[in-house]
This record gives C-alpha cells, structure tokens and sequence, in this order.
C-alpha cells in the first residue's frame, strides 16, 4: 500500500559559493510501502509494564505540552537552548549523566548526550531531534490544542513525540531497576530539519560505539496509513550543481562576441537528465537553473541544481562518475566551460537483515498488546538513522515515536491512543535487547 507524503524532513541546501547565486529549500516528499507483519507467536503482555505505560500517560501528555509550547525551529537558537534544558532535566531525573555539546555548524545550539552505566552487555543508544521545521510565531496560527484522541501542536509528532516516548520509557525502566545494559546513550540534536549538518557526524560516531541505535521519528497516523510502522531504510541526499561560465556580451550590438552560458547549461542538463536511470539505487533531477542576466547581455554564468536521492550506498559515486564524463565528451558552444560536483548531505538508511531482525521482534512485541506493527523498507525522505547506520556496525531501526501527521505541513497532531502502546513497545524491547 501506498499512502502519500509522510515521513521527514525538509532540508537546507547549502548556500552556493557566489553570493549570486542562491540558496535554496529543497522538500523531500517520500512515501513508504507497508509490509504486513510477519506470523510471530502471540505471548501474554508483561502486565507490570503495560501497567507503568498506563500510569506515564498523563506526565506524557504534560511533557508534550510544555516542549511543544516552546517554540524550536532549526534555527531558533533561544528555543533550542529551551528545549534542551528541558529534555536534560529529565534524563537527569531517570539517573543519566548529561553533557551538551554545541553543533559543529549551523546556528549553533547544543546537542544533548545523557549516558548511564549498568550491569550487562550491550550498549544502546537511543535517538531524537529537537528542532522543527516551522517559522518563529508558528503557535499563534497553530496553538496547542487537543481535540479527542489528536492533540495537535507544531512539532508534536516530529519529533517532541518521538523525546516524550523516549524520555518516559527510559524513566519507567530506571524506576524498575533495570540495568540489564553496558551503556544507555540518548543524543538528541537541534539541526534534523536542516540536514543535522552539525550533528551528523557526531552520530555516526557515536553509533558506532554501541550495538544497537533506536530513533524516534513518528510513526504515521490512522488517517494516512493503515497501522503504525517501523521504518527500515530512507534515501540518502546529494546535491548536484552545475555551473557554466560563458562570455558577456552585448545582446543588442554584438552578440556573436558572447559565448552564451545559458544555452551550454541547457544543453548539458538535456544530456545528462536521463543518466541516472542506468544506474541502481540514484536518481537525479535538476530541479532549479539560474542564470546572471541582466535581459540585454549574452549569459555570461549560469548554474543548476540536481536533487540526488541515494538508496543504495556508493551509487553517487557511480552517478558523479558518469557525469563528469557526459560533460567532458562535448558541448553546444566552444570556449564555454562547464563543472559538475556532487555533494553527499545525509546518508541512506538501510536497516539490512540485522534490522530487520530487531524490528520483527518489535512486532512480536506488539502483538503482546494486540497490535500490528507494519515494517516499512524505504521512504523517499531522509532521517538521521542514515548517519547512525552509516558504517553499518550499528543494528538501527527507525520510527520509534508517536503516531501522528501533518509534520512540516500544518495542523500538525499526535494520536493519544498510540502513547501507552508505543512506551511499552520501547520499554519491552530495550529489555530484549538487554538480555541478548
Ligand atoms: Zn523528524
């Protein structure tokens, strides 16, 4: 099945070199296939943590409150800072040491890193954002407001949901005593929806360094899919971007004197349009071309941008590769000289088989509380599971937060009904993976 426009992430690109030329917001639309649950026996719920998740949901719906009320796009370091002090508040109540780093890049705000020690074997990292996609004064037009089984807010899914569910789960298991762990780490970065240009190495890092990564970008909601999910792989994102230089001239007087970069760009956009259907797992479209003017001169620069989605690792070499060849075999105007780069932002996710593992153990788990949990092999957009599977040393599987929708849209809202399930989805299975 398929069902439109869900998952993650607006991006960023970069500003280009010349401050002539342009930045620019690219949108990534992505829509996933569900996968129906594989046949896993049905055991008894552990009534004792069915019970806590119950018991957390109002102090969750509280929290919900008081993150989505403070006001933290991607580029509003203040809120940042806010939520921040929030988000390390808690873990150090459910008995993490805490550190804050400030982004590499960016605006500037910092990421938190809270680690506790135990008694057992494996290291587990647990991961969220702090950022959100919308613009200062965005709670004016789109307060917080619940309505039924939807509590809507700007954020609340993507991902303050995915932090409530998190922060919740860990405080019921550290209220139980359990330490059945060598290492718990929670990184929560405030620069998601800008491509974690300042986080994602710290990520990937740090992933690295543990067995298991559970992210927590929301799952979709009733309304838009047929049950919640887990997510198993995201395209990654390359830039491509295309510059000619030409010769001015005047386009009146002498325009036989000019070499028109405009003309050259087109031509070797038609010629390299196509190139990335012979190659598995990349695709390339120019999307934005830009040239100097003004109206009365022979286009002395022009440039375009290529939105590249990976979703087989090292397929951008092969597309960067092919590239730089078809512009190199010939153009439309002599003495025109035209450069291609690719740029890598976010890699893929890709759960493979050690993922998908752990996430057919979520379904058996849900099915302990009489619920489906569909398994989702890819969406067009991109999440930082990309950066913590990177080397792919890590198990990592994606979506761990709260069922809702309207992320970067509006009316943004998560479902309640999906909070008590999804804690004891979390709580249940860091316990499964602690004993293994
Ligand atoms: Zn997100």
């Amino acid at each position: 099945m398929l069902w439109p426009a869900i998952h993650y992430e607006t991006r960023t690109i970069m500003t280009m070199r010349s401050s002539t030329f342009f930045s620019l917001r690219s949108v990534a639309l992505a829509c996933g296939l569900a996968l129906g649950a594989a046949g896993a026996a049905q055991a008894a719920p552990d009534a004792k943590l069915l019970a806590a998740a119950e018991k957390a949901q109002p102090a969750v719906i509280d929290n919900l409150k008081e993150m989505v009320l403070i006001e933290s796009g991607s580029l509003n370091v203040d809120g940042l800072m806010k939520m921040a002090d929030v988000v390390e508040g808690r873990l150090k109540a459910a008995g993490f040491k805490t550190e804050r780093r400030k982004a590499s890049a960016g605006a500037g705000a910092d990421i938190v890193i809270g680690t506790l020690k135990g008694t057992g074997k494996r290291k587990i990292m647990l991961q969220g954002h702090m950022d959100t996609v919308y613009a200062p004064g965005i709670l004016n037009s789109q307060p917080y407001k619940v309505d039924g089984n939807r509590i809507y807010g700007p954020g609340i899914a993507d991902d303050k949901g995915g932090l409530a569910v998190m922060m919740a789960s860990l405080k019921i298991l550290a209220d139980a005593g359990w330490r059945d762990y060598d290492t718990l780490t929670v990184l929560m970065n405030p620069d998601e929806e800008v491509g974690s240009v300042g986080s994602g190495e710290l990520i990937a890092t740090t992933a690295d360094l543990h067995d298991t990564v559970l992210s927590f970008e929301p799952t979709a909601a009733k309304s838009v899919a047929k049950g919640e999910s887990l997510l198993l792989g995201a395209a990654g994102i390359a830039q491509a971007t295309m510059e000619v230089k030409g010769r001015a001239a005047h386009a009146g007087a002498a325009p036989e004197l000019g070499r028109n970069a405009l003309y050259e760009l087109s031509y070797q956009m038609l010629q390299t349009k196509d190139l990335a259907k012979d190659i598995p797992g990349v695709t390339l479209n120019w999307t934005v071309a830009r040239a100097t003017g003004p109206i009365n001169q022979i286009t002395e620069k022009a440039q375009a941008l290529g939105d590249i989605r990976i979703t087989q690792p090292g397929a951008e070499k092969k597309l960067n590769e092919v590239l730089q060849a078809k512009i190199a075999s010939g153009k439309l105007i002599p003495d025109t000289e035209t450069t291609v780069k690719v740029e890598v932002g976010r890699p893929a996710f890709i759960a493979g088989a050690k993922g998908l593992a752990l996430a057919q153990k979520a379904q058996a788990i849900y099915k302990e509380i009489d619920r489906e949990l569909a398994l989702t092999p890819m969406t067009g957009g991109g999440t930082d599971a990309g950066y913590a599977g990177r080397s792919g040393k890590a198990t990592v599987v994606e979506s761990f937060g709260l069922a809702g929708f309207g992320y970067h849209a509006r009316d943004e809202y998560i479902e309640v009904d999906s909070i008590v399930p999804r804690i004891y989805l979390v709580t249940r299975l860091l316990t499964e993976i602690g004993k293994n």
